[in-house]
Formats: structure tokens, sequence, C-alpha cells
């Protein structure tokens, strides 16, 4: 939900470095030119479809995510969307509140809500009000 595909931008330079690449350098009237200066100053239009046109290719062979929190990127759609999430560290679940992950795993006491580790934890918070059999032996 948080995460985003990251798109790709490149420079003129860069695609024109790319086009040099791959076309090589082509003779213009007996001069050497490399074919990605040459698209570059005479048709602009081509050029900057082809650069777009390039770029989501690169997009669709290595998409990238970012975190929508804090926008580091990620080859995984996955991680970045747990990116900023709290595991809980009893279960594992992930949250994207850190307050939500410490209580996944805890018990509320039924009386005060406090919440606890354990069940037994839970069951004897506010249960000191009423004697116990031992407490009765010691008074004796
Ligand atoms: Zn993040
Ligand atoms: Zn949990
Ligand atoms: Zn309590």
């Amino acid at each position: 939900m948080n995460s985003y595909q990251i798109e790709t931008e490149i420079d003129d330079d860069e695609y024109e470095q790319f086009l040099n690449e791959m076309y090589g350098d082509i003779n213009v009237c007996g001069m050497t030119m490399s074919s990605g200066y040459v698209l570059k100053h005479m048709d602009t239009i081509a050029f900057d479809i082809g650069k777009s046109e390039y770029e989501t290719s690169l997009d669709n062979d290595n998409p990238k995510y970012g975190c929508g929190q804090c926008h580091e990127p990620y080859d995984d759609e996955d991680e970045a969307e747990n990116c900023c999430k709290t595991p809980c560290e009893t279960c594992g679940e992930l949250y994207e509140d850190e307050g939500d992950a410490e209580v996944c795993c805890t018990i509320p006491c039924g009386i005060c809500g406090t919440d606890h580790d354990t069940e037994e934890e839970a069951m004897s918070c506010c249960d000191d009000g009423e004697p116990t059999e031992e407490d009765d032996e010691i008074k004796d």
C-alpha cells in the first residue's frame, strides 16, 4: 500500500551514450559522428520519445520500488512495503505503527486494561486485593 514503483529517469547524455553503444558511429558526408549525437541534434522529438521508451524498458527489466515513508529504494516490492514497519517480537507480524507492534501479542488485564506479556501476568495484575490461602497461613 505504502510502497511505490520508482520510475527510472536518465539524462540526455546517458541516452546519447546508450545510442552510441547500440548503433556506433555513422558516416555523414565523410565525417564520422556518433549516432546518439546525430539523433539528439537532428531530431529532438525522436530522441525524447526514444529516451522515454528506454526508461520504460529499464523499469520493466529492473523495477525498483521505494518505501512510501523513507523513500529508500528496493529491488523487491515487498521489501519496500515492509521497510519502515515494525515487527511484533513474538509473532513477527509487521505493523506500520510501532505502538501496534508492541501490543500485538500482549494480553490486556481484564480490569485495568494494562498490557502484559503473558496471560499469567495479565491474570495476576489486579488481583492482589483478594486474600489467597497463602496469605491466611502467613497471618496465623
Ligand atoms: Zn522505509
Ligand atoms: Zn504478535
Ligand atoms: Zn490490571
